[in-house]
C-alpha cells in the first residue's frame, strides 16, 4: 500500500533516500532549515515542510521534526544519517506517536549508541575488542582508574567520549601526564557535543585497517552480511575514501570478520540495516570498534558489489517485510570505490570551504560511475552545514579497472568556486600504495606528498578554466 515517508535530513542522503521511497511508489516527504531554501532535496521531494530558520537547530529538533511529520500525515520517517539518525529520543518519539522509525528500535539506539554499554554486549557475546575501561569515574578517582590502564597496557591510549561519533570525541594520549591534563577537557567537550560528559579507555590498535561489515536483518531475526568495507583512509579519524571489498587476501580472515558481524548484530537483537565496524592490527588480529544503527555515506560501495540497493530494503523491512533473500543469495562481484568530494581545503587542513558560489560543475559519467550529490551549478554551499557535496563511486570488474575508472572521473570532474578534496584526491590516485589497494589509518600522515599540488596548475583546474572561459584562446585551443 502506498505510504507517505518523511525524510528528516538534507544533502545528498535526503535525496538518496527520496529516490528510493518513490522507486517504491511511496510518497516522499522533504524537511528544510530557511538555509536550505534553494537545496535540491525539497524540489525532488512530493512534498516540502519547512520546520525553521535553523540553522542546524531545527533539523535536530525532535518535535518539530514530529510536528512535520503529523502535518504531512506520514506514516514512517527515514532518519538518514547525521542530525537525529542515532538519537534513541527521536526514535523513542516515533515510536510513541505511532509513526514508523525507518532503522532499529529506540532500544537498540540506545545499548549502542554508548559505546560502553556496546563493548559489554558484544563481550558477552565473545566477539574479540582491544582491552577497555568502564566510564571513568568523576574526578580524581577517574583519574586514578585511568592512569592503572594506562600503567597495565602502556601507551598510547585511545580516550573517548562514550557518547562520540562521527570522529569527535577521540584522542590518543601518548603518556600519563598527558592523560591528567586530557581527562577533565574530553569530559568537557563530550558534554558540550553530545550532552554526556561520559569517556572511557582504549588500547591502541597501532596502525590499523578500519573494516567494517554491512550488516542487514529483518524482525524475525534473519540476519545476513553484504561483505566488508575498508574505510581506512581518513582525516581527523573521519573517512574520506572508502572501498568494498577489502583488499585483504586472506579470504578466510574476511569470512571471519563477517561472520562476527552478523553475530554482533544478532547479540544486539539488531534489525534494520547497521555497519559493524573493527579494527584490524599488523598481525591480522580483529578487534569490533562499534555498531552503527544507520544507513552510512559509504553504504553506495556496498550496492556496487552486491547489486542490492540497501536504503530500498530497510524500507521495505521497516514497513513490515522480511528479507526477500538469504546470505547464499548474496555474491560479491568486482571492486567499488567512493571518494568524497567535499568543499574543503586539504592542504589548509580539510578546511570547510561553504559560503562559496558553485560557479561551473561538471560531472563525469559513463559505465560503472555513480554519483550521489545535490549539487548544482550556480548553487550556493550553505555555510551552516557539512561540507560534503557529492559522492563519487566508480565501480570496476578488477581492482585495476576501478583505479583506472577513478582516475578518468577525476580528470574529468570539474568543480569551481569553493577549493574541493579533488586535486589532492587526483594525486592519491596515482600514489603506488594506493594502486596497490596498501593503506591504514596512517595513510595521510605518512604519505605527505598528497598534498603536493598547486591549484592552478591541477589537472582539473586547467579543465575548468577551459570550460569556464566562454572565447578559450589558450595553448588547448586550436583553429582550424
Ligand atoms: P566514531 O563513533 O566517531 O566513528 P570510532 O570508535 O568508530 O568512532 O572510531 C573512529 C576512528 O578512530 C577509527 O576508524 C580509527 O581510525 C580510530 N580509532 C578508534 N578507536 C581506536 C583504537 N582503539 N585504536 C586505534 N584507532 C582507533
Ligand atoms: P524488490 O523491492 O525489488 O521487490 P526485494 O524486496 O526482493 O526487492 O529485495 C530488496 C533488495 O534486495 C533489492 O535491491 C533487490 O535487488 C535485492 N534482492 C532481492 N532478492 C535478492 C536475491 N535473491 N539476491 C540478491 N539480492 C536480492
Ligand atoms: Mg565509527
Amino acid at each position: 500500500m502506498k505510504k507517505k515517508i518523511l525524510v528528516a535530513n538534507r544533502g545528498e542522503i535526503a535525496l538518496r533516500v527520496i529516490r528510493a521511497i518513490q522507486e517504491l511508489g511511496h510518497t516522499a516527504v522533504a524537511i528544510y532549515e530557511t538555509p536550505d531554501n534553494e537545496a535540491l532535496h525539497i524540489r525532488t521531494a512530493d512534498e516540502a515542510v519547512w520546520i525553521g530558520d535553523g540553522p542546524r537547530s531545527d533539523y535536530l529538533n525532535i518535535d518539530k521534526v514530529i510536528k512535520a511529520a503529523k502535518k504531512s500525515e506520514a506514516e514512517a520517517i527515514h532518519p538518514g544519517y547525521g542530525f537525529l539518525a542515532e538519537n534513541p529520543d527521536f526514535a523513542k518519539a516515533c515510536e510513541d506517536e505511532g509513526i514508523i522509525f525507518i532503522g532499529p528500535s529506540s532500544e537498540v539506539i540506545t545499548n549502542l549508541g554508548d559505546k560502553v554499554i556496546a563493548r559489554k554486549i558484544m563481550a558477552d557475546a565473545d566477539i574479540p575488542m582491544v582491552p577497555g575501561t568502564q566510564n571513568l569515574n568523576a574526578g580524581d578517582d577517574g583519574v586514578q582508574q585511568a592512569i592503572e590502564f594506562g600503567r597495565k597496557y602502556g601507551y598510547p591510549i585511545m580516550l573517548k567520549a562514550t557518547a562520540g561519533g562521527g570522529g569527535r570525541g577521540i584522542r590518543q594520549i601518548d603518556d600519563e601526564s598527558q592523560l591528567r591534563e586530557e581527562i577533565p577537557i574530553a569530559r568537557a567537550e563530550a558534554k558540550a557535543a553530545f550532552n554526556n560528559d561520559n569517556v572511557y579507555l582504549e588500547k591502541v590498535v597501532l596502525t590499523p585497517k578500519h573494516v567494517e561489515v554491512q550488516v542487514i536483518a529483518d524482525k524475525l531475526g534473519n540476519t545476513v552480511h553484504l561483505g566488508t568495507r575498508d574505510c581506512s583512509i581518513q582525516r581527523r579519524n573521519q573517512k574520506l575514501v572508502e572501498i568494498a571489498p577489502s583488499m585483504i587476501e586472506d579470504q578466510e580472515l574476511l569470512d571471519s570478520i563477517c561472520n562476527t558481524a552478523v553475530k554482533a548484530a544478532k547479540a544486539a537483537n539488531y534489525a534494520n540495516a547497521g555497519t559493524v565496524e573493527f579494527l584490524i592490527d599488523k598481525d591480522m588480529n580483529y578487534y569490533f570498534m562499534e555498531i552503527n544503527t544507520r544507513v552510512q555515506v559509504e553504504h553506495t560501495v556496498t550496492e556496487m558489489i552486491t547489486g542490492i540497493d540497501i536504503v530500498r530494503t530497510q524500507i521495505k523491512l521497516a514497513l513490515g517485510k522480511n528479507l526477500a533473500f538469504s546470505q547464499d543469495d548474496v555474491q560479491l562481484r568486482g571492486h567499488a570505490i567512493e571518494m568524497r568530494i567535499n568543499a574543503e581545503d586539504p592542504r589548509n587542513n580539510f578546511m570547510p570551504e561553504g559560503g562559496k558560489n558553485v560557479s561551473v560543475y561538471r560531472s563525469p559519467g559513463g559505465y560503472g560511475v555513480r554519483l550521489d550529490g545535490f549539487v548544482y551549478q550556480g548553487y550556493t554551499i550553505p555555510e551552516v552545514y557539512d561540507s560534503l557535496l557529492v559522492k563519487l563511486t566508480v565501480f570496476g570488474f578488477s581492482w585495476n579497472e576501478t583505479v583506472d575508472r577513478l582516475k578518468r572521473c577525476l580528470t574529468n570532474f570539474v568543480i569551481t568556486g569553493p577549493k574541493t578534496t579533488i586535486p589532492f584526491y587526483l594525486n592519491l590516485v596515482n600514489d603506488d600504495d594506493f594502486k596497490k589497494g596498501d593503506f591504514d589509518t596512517s595513510y595521510l600522515d605518512t604519505h605527505t606528498h598528497l598534498f603536493e599540488y598547486e591549484d592552478v596548475k591541477s589537472e582539473v583546474n586547467k579543465l575548468s578554466k577551459l570550460i569556464a572561459e566562454i572565447h578559450y584562446k589558450g595553448e588547448n585551443s586550436y583553429a582550424i
